[in-house]
């Protein structure tokens, strides 16, 4: 049986999440990381109160051409089991695909590189201050191999850090800029923090 998506949340029409295009987008449930600053806490944990999986295709059924992306956010896409199969049944309909992670699974990534057109990818510090952002013990290791693996596919993308003064203050920013041109990136592009909702 094909594995489904648990979704925390949709919103319909978007017009930041995908550059240059009109797009939807879902809210994965569940990441395996703790940032001080998230802003979609409700869905790190807890139950998911989301539409189905199904009755989102049914809706983007009746909005093929009227819109031209579903952008897969979160929470943390890349640990869903569904992913795959998800971005295969959008494409069929049409659509282009994006993707919001924040690298924690190399391995799925690099399995639904070919099913993306546009990815924004969190690089969240330099490599030494990552635990203490994530609240998880090596997670430098996955978040650069995604990177790596972005890099090295030639794919459209955005690598965006998000700012807040008391986790990531300038001299760590301009550490987080030489480990990126070490590795061929440009600076990320800065997200300013954004309280809880
Ligand atoms: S990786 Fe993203 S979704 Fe997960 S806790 Fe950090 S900010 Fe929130």
């Amino acid at each position: 049986m094909l594995e489904s998506l648990t979704l925390g949340g949709m919103v319909p029409f978007s017009t930041v999440d995908y550059p240059g295009a009109l797009a939807a987008v879902v809210f994965c449930q569940g990441c395996p990381w703790s940032c001080p600053y998230c802003h979609n806490t409700h869905l790190q944990t807890g139950p998911a109160e989301g539409p189905t999986w199904s009755s989102v295709l049914t809706w983007l059924k009746i909005r093929q051409g009227l819109l031209d992306a579903v952008v897969f956010s979160g929470g943390e896409p890349t640990v869903q089991p569904g992913l795959r199969e998800a971005l295969h049944q959008v494409r069929a309909m049409g659509y282009l695909t994006g993707l919001h992670t924040a690298g924690c699974d190399p391995k799925t990534f690099g399995t639904v590189l070919p099913l993306l057109d546009w990815v924004g990818l969190d690089i969240k510090a330099p490599r030494t201050d990552y635990d203490r952002i994530t609240g998880q013990p090596g997670s430098d290791a996955p978040a650069w191999e995604t990177l790596n693996l972005l890099l090295a596919s030639g794919l459209p993308h955005q690598i965006r850090t998000t700012v807040h003064p008391e986790w990531l203050p300038p001299a760590s920013l301009d550490k987080l800029d030489q480990e990126l041109l070490k590795v061929g990136a440009s600076p990320t592009f800065r997200q300013p923090f954004r309280p809880p909702v």
